[in-house]
């Protein structure tokens, strides 16, 4: 890690209000913040600081270990007050808004705002924004609302489940909680790790998150998981556990978890006798098998094979994320999804021209010989439940399932893109963002519809441009190596923006300009980078960033901090970019890749500027929903 030690000094002033005053000489409090630092490797981490502040004391704690203990006076008491700590002067330390907010200024070369814990608390939850789940549900039949609302019985197992999963000891954590707002947190976060933060624990006295979960014994190693023979300890649907004489187990989720899980199948097979839909209902059928027999193979074929379907409903033990050790087990979750049919059928004519599309595309012949991998079901739809594991903290905005990869070879996979997730994402979030980064001259071109289509095509675009490369036919992902996904995320995003003009340019987008889909692609930069640019997502929207950025795509005014794109120079980067990708994966150029990554996958001084303004805006970083069937009117 990167670390500058400081000459530590600080002075302290407190601003606070006057009624407060006569408190300032006694006040004991703790202060809560953090800010992020490249480390050596190049990646932005974030670290934790804590100033403790004790009768004439104060403590500056970084990552729980101790940086500075000073004694310190207070020099006068006016409108504010000076607190001498040392001789130098590094940093500063404010108090603001009755004692509760600190502010550490200059520390790190960064300014940097601490809260008391009710402080922190309350921020936290603010910085999810709470949405209503909600869809048009007119179209539907009386059985299907039947049905739908059976469904929304069932769901709520799961979350119950997942609970069971991840934290156990809900109740009485929840009873030594005393401030509200943690309470919410903690309900928000399923438990008492923070997602949003890689689960840092924001309750005090509670440990770090195990890797294991509650998925296998607490005092199993590797070595001994690894040394065990047993045919089912990697399955998805078990659970690990010791017997009597102390020797592991395997213990399918039917028998673990079958209370629950006989209650939701049974409501399964009541469901399954209320709806129109014959594949629907076949795969409630079969899902209620799985949870009796735990086998879920038959249920993820059915789900492949409905067909016209208006409800859809993801139920059961689906991605395994949780399970930092092995990656194995699966976490409880359900959606309630309704097609959203007008969407549905416009993708489905957009897909149909994608081999004329891929044809199009701004590179040599040799690099787009390639059929356009078959997009098989992409569907729209709108969500109305949440439960369990996605639920939890992060929400997302697309399905990608089943994870079999049997299911795959045989049916391929549906991918759901949530299109209300989007809006209120696009709402909440991005257009918040634009607004402190996008000129105001183009802030009208910010539009749902352009954000929608944007990542849309994203996900068309993985399956256009070149799979192997063109002098050995070597799968790209293998020659590619450590670059791959970042790329491979990049030319998503961009071939996705030169889908969108293709379609502008033969007529098939009317309803808005093009012009909007660039000045929603540049903000939606901005948002993905917020966290950081250490995931695959955060280096390709860099990549895309700095690479426009050279092309004079769009221009930045260094007054307001704010970009305007520059239309025909952007269309060019669009397909310049493509094009710079798409060739280097088809030539298989592992050390072009590694180029691209080290030169452009990197946050230059006015970008970190940008995030530094966005990050004091006080935009939401996710969003919590508020749900349930009498929203609906059910
Ligand atoms: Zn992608």
């Amino acid at each position: 890690m990167k670390y500058i030690v400081l000459s530590f000094t600080a002075i302290v002033m407190l601003m606070a209000s006057c009624s407060k005053k006569e408190n300032l000489s006694n006040m004991n409090n703790t202060y809560y913040g953090s800010y992020f630092i490249m480390n050596n490797e190049n990646k932005m981490v974030e670290n934790d600081l804590k100033v403790i502040i004790q009768n004439d004391s104060i403590q500056l704690i970084e990552n729980d270990s101790l940086l500075i203990k000073k004694s310190y006076k207070i020099k006068n008491e006016k409108d504010s007050i000076e607190l001498q700590i040392n001789d130098n002067n590094d940093f500063k330390i404010y108090f603001i808004e009755n004692q509760n907010t600190l502010l550490l200024k200059g520390y790190q070369q960064n300014d940097i705002i601490l809260y008391t814990y009710p402080e922190l608390m309350k921020n936290k939850v603010a910085e999810y924004a709470v949405v209503k789940l909600t869809a048009n549900i007119q179209h539907l039949s009386d059985k299907d609302k039947a049905l739908l609302s059976k469904l929304f019985e069932i769901a709520p197992i799961m979350d119950e489940l997942y609970w069971e999963q991840v934290c156990p000891k809900k109740d009485s954590l929840l009873q030594t909680i005393t401030d509200e707002n943690a309470k919410r947190f903690f309900i928000i976060n399923y438990g008492p790790y923070e997602h949003l933060r890689n689960n840092k624990p924001f309750i005090s006295g509670v440990p770090p998150l195990s890797e294991k979960m509650t998925f296998y014994p607490s005092d199993m190693t590797v070595e001994e998981f690894e040394k065990w023979n047993h045919p089912d300890k990697t399955n998805w649907y078990t659970i690990i556990r010791r017997n009597e004489k102390g020797e592991l187990i395997s213990i399918p989720y039917s028998e673990f978890y079958n209370d629950k899980l006989s209650k939701a199948a049974q409501l399964l097979d009541e469901a399954a006798t209320l709806g129109e839909n014959k594949s629907f209902s076949n795969y409630l059928i079969e899902k209620a098998k799985s949870f009796r027999n735990n086998q879920y193979f038959n249920s993820d074929m059915a789900w492949m094979d409905m067909k016209d379907n208006m409800i859809d409903f993801v139920v059961g033990p689906t991605e395994s994320y949780n399970d930092g050790l092995f990656g194995y087990k699966t976490s409880f979750e359900s959606f309630i999804l309704i097609k959203d049919i007008d969407w549905s059928k416009k993708l489905e004519r957009f897909v149909a021209l994608l081999p004329k599309i891929q044809e199009n595309l701004p590179v040599d012949a040799a690099y787009k010989a390639e059929k356009p991998a078959k997009n098989n079901d992409l569907g729209v739809y709108e969500a109305v439940y949440y439960a369990g594991d996605c639920n939890a903290g992060s929400k997302t905005i697309a399905i990608n399932l089943p994870n079999d990869k049997k299911v795959n070879e045989l049916k391929g996979s549906r991918k759901l893109q949530l299109k209300n997730i989007m809006k209120a994402k696009f709402d909440n979030i991005l257009k918040p963002i634009a607004q402190e980064v996008i000129d105001e001259s183009q802030l009208a071109n910010i539009n749902f519809d352009a954000f929608f289509e944007n990542v849309m095509f994203h996900e068309v675009a993985h399956g256009l441009g070149i799979s192997k490369t063109i002098k050995d036919h070597k799968l790209v992902t293998d020659v590619l190596k450590d670059t791959h996904t970042s790329l491979e995320e990049a030319k998503a995003d961009i071939v996705g923006l030169n889908i969108v003009t293709w379609l502008y340019d033969n007529k098939h987008i009317t309803e808005h300009s093009l012009l909007d889909n660039y000045v929603t692609f540049l903000a939606g930069i901005f948002r993905s980078v917020r966290f950081g640019a250490s995931s695959a997502h955060g280096k390709a929207n860099m990549i895309e960033f700095n690479y426009l950025n050279e092309k004079g795509a769009f221009t930045y005014n260094e007054k307001t901090g704010k970009y305007t794109i520059q239309f025909d120079k952007m269309r060019e980067a669009v397909s310049g970019l493509a094009n710079l990708i798409l060739t280097t994966q088809g030539n298989g150029d592992y050390d072009g890749a590694k180029d691209i990554l080290k030169n452009m996958a990197v946050i230059k001084p006015q970008l970190q500027q940008n995030l530094t303004k966005i990050a004091k805006a006080g935009i939401p970083r996710d969003i919590v929903f508020e749900q349930g069937k009498n929203l609906l009117g059910l």
